[in-house]
């Protein structure tokens, strides 16, 4: 991302897409104007409109993971303008007082699928163009009347989004430019937003982890009782989504047991490892039902997609990727140093079902030792 980014002054802009990293100086300048603090934004009477529009942004995140992207807020005057930058950040503060990765990952989505819609649908080349320059380094229309990106940006974001499309075999490639065009009925601009989106996401999911860090415990603890609301509706939201498979999960691979524990945290898996999971669940006998379990919880989650991919990887038998391929997409824990295991280790290790097989095989082993192996009353002299 630019280091300093265009400058975007539009106040009507700055409300509409309040996470813009632009819109900062308006929200400080709306909290001087009306002597407003982080403190007295949690409790003063005249600013419930701010707290009531926020938690209809975290709901909104927490149950549809994607935020209305109409607003009741006339943020054509003043007034709506603040509430609109003070709800964000407030909703903001609250994400970052509650702790919660999953709180974190579906807030960010929500609010980043919302810039999305919104951007994909700008009919100024010129506004679209100056909201693009703020998340990439460089952008420009081709002759062909698409936009091209410079390669550096796609290949970074790429890989957090599913679909051949994302993969740069599959772009024109001219002089280090990637050309977005049209696809899966979306037009150049509304693939570009695509593409903005995940950075969006990323910056967002940045600032609230560095807020968490600066963030004192008697602030939190005023927030609790708006944490504990938002946190309970993602609880709720989660029990009725989830329904976890029986399989033994200690048999698993740790690239398997990564990529679900990740899906669980809503965190964006790429395409490989969703792959990857989806044939390993077929592999180790798990029906679709148990194996879309694994995805509820994906930012991008649709059930109808989730299943008609699954169902083609079922009923086409995929085998399930090996280390190598795992490793090169960043789908291998043990690759990255995060995780020991001997198994792992191992230097005929290139499978994750050689894994599954020789934990197999060492249960097996064990459980015929403890058969065998001498009772109390065998070893009681006669
Ligand atoms: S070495 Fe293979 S089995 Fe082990 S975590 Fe990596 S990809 Fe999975």
């Amino acid at each position: 991302m630019p280091l300093q980014p265009p400058a975007i002054e539009d106040p009507v802009v700055l409300a509409r897409y309040p996470f813009l990293p632009q819109a900062n100086p308006a929200i400080k300048a709306h909290m001087e104007a009306n002597e407003i603090d982080l403190e007295s934004l949690v409790d003063t009477d005249w600013l419930d409109a701010v707290r009531v529009r926020a938690r209809v942004r975290l709901v909104e995140s927490v149950v549809s993971k994607d935020i209305d992207v109409t607003t009741s807020v006339d943020i054509h005057t003043p007034y709506g303008q603040m509430v609109e930058c003070l709800s964000f950040l407030y909703a903001m503060v609250t994400v970052c007082a509650s702790f919660d990765e999953r709180l974190l990952a579906r807030w960010a989505e929500g609010e980043a699928s919302r810039a999305d819609h919104l951007w994909g649908r700008i009919e100024q080349i010129d506004s679209f163009q100056r909201l693009a320059e703020t998340y990439l380094s460089d952008i420009r229309m081709g002759e062909d009347g698409h936009w091209e990106v410079p390669v550096i940006d796609f290949i970074e974001i790429c890989p957090k989004i599913s679909g051949s499309y994302w993969r740069l075999p599959n772009r024109p490639l001219h002089n280090g430019w990637v050309t977005l065009s049209p696809a899966s009925s979306e037009n150049s601009q509304e693939r570009l937003s695509r593409l903005l989106k995940e950075r969006i996401r990323v910056q967002l999911i940045e600032e609230c982890r560095s807020r968490m860090d600066l963030m004192d415990e008697e602030f939190a603890g005023r927030m609790a009782e708006e944490v504990g609301r938002v946190v309970s509706q993602l609880q709720h939201q989660a029990s009725t989504e989830v329904s976890f498979t029986s399989t033994d999960e200690g048999d698993w691979p740790p690239c398997m047991q990564e990529i679900t524990t990740q899906l669980t945290q809503s965190v964006n898996v790429n395409h490989v490892g969703r792959v990857f999971l989806a044939s390993m669940s077929r592999v180790i006998g798990l029906t679709v039902d148990e194996a879309q379990a694994f995805f509820v919880n994906a930012p991008d989650y649709s059930a109808d997609t989730t299943r008609y991919q699954l169902t083609h990887v079922f009923e086409n038998e995929y085998t399930p990727a090996g280390c190598p391929k795992l490793q090169i997409n960043a789908c291998c824990p043990v690759s990255r140093g995060d995780v020991k295991s001997n198994l792992c280790n191992k230097e005929w290790m290139d499978h994750p079902l050689k894994y599954l097989r020789a934990r197999q095989r060492a249960k097996h082993r064990e459980e015929q030792a403890a058969a065998s192996a001498p009772t109390e009353t065998d070893q009681t002299p006669q």
